[in-house]
């Protein structure tokens, strides 16, 4: 039997490789919009991930404390099937640019069809974290340069130039 839906419960859905301030700014205030926010970690099959999906689980579950109301899962299905198996109907989205908004219209549109009852919310990015991509810290980590504090929780900058490291002394398959 399927759970009954829940409107004050929403799923913030992503792949977080690794999680950011930008991310963790949609999550604050997604708190506090919704009673209860679960952090849904997906697999990306395009996509060969710096940290695996256990590890981008665990530095979610590290910068998550302060937010008593949220909590995080790995998933390994459609974004939207686990947002109804966790027994939501609201997907929640960050929208940072133009070229975001192209590609989530189209991914909420395919939700929509896939499962008309589950809606996407949207949260517009704050300005200072507008131009924050787990892609380019991924980038800046492994060229070494700016300065990372700004824009990852430190437990998350340890992990990523730590994973750096491991990829350049080939300690860990690429
Ligand atoms: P995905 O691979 O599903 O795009 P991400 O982990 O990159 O997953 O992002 C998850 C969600 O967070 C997406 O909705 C994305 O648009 C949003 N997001 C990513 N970066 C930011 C940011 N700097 N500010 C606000 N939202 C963001």
């Amino acid at each position: 039997m399927t759970k009954p839906l829940n409107h004050r419960l929403a799923v913030y859905t992503g792949t977080f490789d690794p999680i950011h301030y930008g991310h963790l700014d949609i999550i604050s205030r997604g708190s506090r919009i919704f009673d209860q926010l679960i952090v849904g970690v997906g697999i990306n099959p395009d996509k060969q991930p710096f940290f695996d999906q256990d590890e981008r689980v665990e530095l979610v579950r590290a910068v998550i404390r302060p937010y008593a109301n949220v909590s995080v899962r790995p998933f390994t299905s459609l974004a939207v099937t686990f947002v109804r198996e966790a027994g939501a109907r609201i997907m929640l989205r960050g929208l940072r640019t133009t070229s975001d908004m192209e590609n989530e219209f189209t991914m909420s549109l395919m939700n929509l069809n896939l499962d008309p009852e589950i809606e996407t919310v949207f949260l517009m990015a704050k300005e200072e974290y507008s131009h924050l991509s787990s892609t380019l810290l991924r980038q800046i980590a492994t060229f070494g340069s700016g300065n990372l504090e700004k824009f990852l929780p430190r437990e998350v900058k340890d992990a990523l130039q730590a994973r750096v490291r491991e990829r350049q002394t080939g300690k860990r398959g690429v």
